[in-house]
């Protein structure tokens, strides 16, 4: 049995208390919130660290404002699943949240922690013994990357199921540092890098994400996965689309699993605008989507069909945003 490792455990009761606390304690301390994702890497020593800062503090409401709607970091993954405003409103968004692991899971697991999930790689989500054994990369303990050993970078894969349909969305994150909030579009909160993914700094809190006013959207999340629960996205399609009558005057498409950050496919989303969303236009948008996606033989089954089922689950994620 893995067992975690000792750590001090502290309890802010605020996040700008938490804020200062990691800043104090630098790479000696992260935060945990619902603890699905950190504490299974712990007891696989991915990190080294002295002492968590617990946010369950962080509150947990979905504020429903005339316009738009403010989820809390704390908020679980079962409820906004399950909220019945997001559900009515942002359906792709709260789709998203239940698609994520399983249902244990999503009861613990939060929105903010979903924004800053670690990035994933079959070389390094092993435990300690298998990397020694296999030889560490560079993301933990190594120098070299296992999977593209010419390469000075790691491809880790982002594999949040939320962070693409929040992109989509155009919804923006808060951030609590030491001395004040900042909020910035979830987009630039992440860098395409396996390694240091989130350009946030590493002492700043996600305190709340921001949906914008709705105005007509239809959204859909299709994610595919080896089994129908518990698994990570192997690849995953975020669609947001606006239409005038059938025509489409707007439409994001973000993409889950096929690269080291959410990866937006901008120029199939513009392809779709002055389009009616038909058979022949989606194929050709799942196909300039599925263009810049790159994924690497690093998650589960292979990479070359992973990379031909970007396609799919565009397709499907477009037909089903349009039926709604
Ligand atoms: C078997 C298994 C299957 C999974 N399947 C999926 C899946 O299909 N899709 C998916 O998206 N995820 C999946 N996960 C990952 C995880 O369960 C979810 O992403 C979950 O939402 C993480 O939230 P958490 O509150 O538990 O985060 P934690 O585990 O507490 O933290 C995750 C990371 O975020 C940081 N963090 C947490 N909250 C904040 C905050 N408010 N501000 C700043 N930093 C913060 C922590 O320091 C840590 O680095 C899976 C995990 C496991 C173990
Ligand atoms: S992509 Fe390369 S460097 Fe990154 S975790 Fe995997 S093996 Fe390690």
């Amino acid at each position: 049995m893995l067992r975690l490792p000792r750590f001090k455990y502290l309890r802010p009761k605020t996040a700008r208390e938490a804020a200062r606390m990691a800043s104090d304690l630098g790479p000696r301390a992260m935060f945990v919130a619902g603890g699905t994702d950190l504490f299974p890497k712990l007891k696989r020593r991915q990190f080294d660290v002295e002492a968590l800062i617990g946010l369950d503090f962080l509150p947990r409401t979905v504020h429903r404002g005339e316009d738009e709607t403010v989820v809390d970091a704390g908020l679980t993954l079962a409820s906004a699943s399950t909220d019945k405003h997001l559900r009515a409103v942002y359906a792709g968004y709260s789709e998203a949240a239940g698609l994520v692991s399983s249902p244990p899971l999503r009861n613990a697991g939060t929105i903010g922690g979903n924004l800053c999930v670690d990035t994933r790689c079959n070389y390094y989500d092993m435990t300690y013994e298998w990397r020694k054994a296999a030889g560490f990369c560079m993301k933990k303990d190594g120098d070299i990357c296992l999977v593209a050993p010419s390469s000075s970078r790691c491809w880790a894969v982002s594999s949040s199921d939320i962070a693409p349909m929040a992109i989509a969305l155009g919804a923006l994150v808060t951030l609590a540092g030491p001395d004040a909030d900042r909020e910035l579009p979830v987009a630039a909160l992440y860098r395409d890098d396996g390694i240091d993914y989130l350009a946030k700094q590493p002492f700043e809190v996600v305190t709340s994400l921001r949906l914008p006013a709705p105005d007509g959207t239809k959204t859909a999340y299709v994610k595919l996965r080896r089994r129908g629960s518990i698994d990570f996205p192997i690849a995953g399609a975020a669609v947001a689309l606006r239409l005038d009558g059938s025509t489409v005057t707007s439409c994001r498409i973000v993409l889950s699993a096929v690269a080291s950050h959410p990866l937006e496919a901008a120029e199939a989303g513009e392809f779709m605008i002055g389009k009616e969303v038909d058979e022949e236009s989606v194929m050709a948008a799942a196909e300039i989507a599925a263009k810049p996606a790159k994924p690497l033989d690093n998650a589960d089954l292979g990479h070359f069909w992973r990379k031909r089922m970007v396609r799919v689950v565009v397709e499907q994620a477009l037909q089903r945003a349009n039926d709604q």
